[in-house]
């Protein structure tokens, strides 16, 4: 507190000249005073205003006198704080200090009293009130410090088990996506080993000599064997493509090679349904690229197939150009005059197990993952495939894969 402003003190005696003589004794000292005439009166006031910084109490009082005034003060939490010097005429008992003491007193004044006595005594108490409302602020202060602190160390404890729990359920991820890995890839080797006696014996027979009965039955065996291979490489691709473990390699190929090996392929088929297969290759396109053939050829093989699949007549052209005058970005395009693919079906055509729902579906084998891999395939090497379709008249499905030269 500012010395010209050294606090605030309440006044309590039943008799008005008391309390003024008090008021012009302190007010000297610029303190401000504020006046009670009974102990209610008092009560009535600190509920109001709790910043005294002592209060002065006469302690023979009508009603209620000033032992029992500060009592209650005392019971008040608010207030309990605030140092009450007693002012008595009598002081002829040691009983009588003891049950002021008791009461909560700090000090007692004998009327009557010395003026610069009582201005020390208030001076001193007032003082110390104010070091004791510090002292109180403070420790407050440091409370919500140490309970903030304490809030903050609860929280960080809670992140940590938090993120305890996030790398525990990743790691219990990627060691299930391990599994699921090896997994897969032994069940397809067991798989594909037996698979691939099926088809190699279903053709020697084929061309063995065979009634035709039993032609058609070893037929029937060789095509469910085929489109079970394809069911099984479409899922291990796939499931390989979602881990991020599908790899690429870099390599020299020829173009004209690669149309060559993929005609022998399809050739066969082609005649069955008596359609016309033919390739074409720009001739600006430069024959010795480097990039996945593999990849390559997988992409172009599943669109034919497709192709073939969804033709009953007419012609099929596959074929290369030079995307945008830059000479290594290629495009590659497969054209059928097939049944084509309705505009509500084109925007979903490259999702995982999307089948066109007609009976040529049913005819035909597949899980609808071939699509969605290929389209993937050519994403991950920096690609975009798109396709254009119209019921009933033929679709082309087309990408773009940039090799280096
Ligand atoms: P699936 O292995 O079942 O053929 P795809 O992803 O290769 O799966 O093809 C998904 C669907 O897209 C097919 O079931 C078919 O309905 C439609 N589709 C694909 N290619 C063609 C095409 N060239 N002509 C008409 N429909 C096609």
């Amino acid at each position: 507190m500012k010395t010209n402003n050294p606090g605030k003190i309440l006044l309590v005696d039943d008799k008005a000249e008391n309390l003024f003589a008090l008021e012009v004794i302190l007010s000297s000292e610029h303190y401000i005073c504020v006046k009670a005439n009974s102990g209610t009166e008092a009560l009535k006031i600190l509920l109001q205003q709790q910043d005294f910084s002592i209060i002065l109490m006469d302690v023979q009082m009508p009603e209620m006198d000033g032992f029992e005034t500060a009592e209650l003060i005392r019971g008040i939490e608010t207030l309990k704080h605030i140092p009450i010097i007693f002012l008595t005429a009598s002081m002829d008992s040691h009983v009588h200090i003891f049950k002021g003491y008791k009461a909560g007193a700090v000090d007692y004044m004998i009327k009557p009293f010395s003026p610069e006595i009582l201005k020390a005594k208030v001076a001193v108490f007032a003082e110390l009130y104010k070091k004791n409302y510090e002292l109180l602020r403070q420790k407050e202060e440091m409370e919500r410090l140490i309970r903030d602190l304490t809030n903050q160390k609860r929280i960080e404890n809670e992140l940590i088990e938090r993120k305890n729990i996030a790398e525990k359920a990743t790691q219990k991820a990627e060691e299930s996506a391990n599994l699921k890995d090896a997994f897969l890839s032994i069940i397809s080797h067991e798989i594909r080993t037996p698979l691939n006696a099926i088809l190699g014996f279903s053709n020697v027979l084929l061309k063995g000599k065979l009634g035709a009965t039993e032609k058609e039955y070893v037929g029937i065996v060789k095509t469910a064997g085929e489109n079970l291979l394809t069911i099984i490489n479409d899922t291990i691709d796939m499931s390989m493509i979602e881990a991020g473990t599908m790899t690429f390699t870099e390599n020299n190929f020829s173009i004209r090679e690669i149309f060559q090996k993929i005609n022998i392929m399809f050739e066969e088929k082609a005649e069955e349904k008596n359609l016309a297969l033919l390739f074409t290759i720009d001739k600006d396109v430069q024959d010795i690229l480097v990039g996945d053939q593999t990849r390559l050829i997988q992409i172009i093989n599943n669109l034919i197939s497709n192709a073939i699949k969804f033709t009953e007549k007419g012609t099929i052209n596959v074929r290369v150009r030079v995307f945008k005058n830059e000479n290594s970005l290629l495009e590659f395009s497969v054209t059928d005059t097939g049944i084509g693919i309705s505009a509500d079906n084109l925007d979903t055509i490259f999702n995982r197990f999307k089948q066109v729902e007609d009976h040529n579906n049913r005819k035909h084998g597949g899980l609808g993952l071939g699509l969605a891999i290929a389209k993937r395939l050519v994403d991950i090497q920096g690609g975009a495939m798109t396709v254009e379709s119209k019921l009933n008249e033929g679709s082309t499905f087309a990408f773009s894969i940039p090799f280096k030269k």
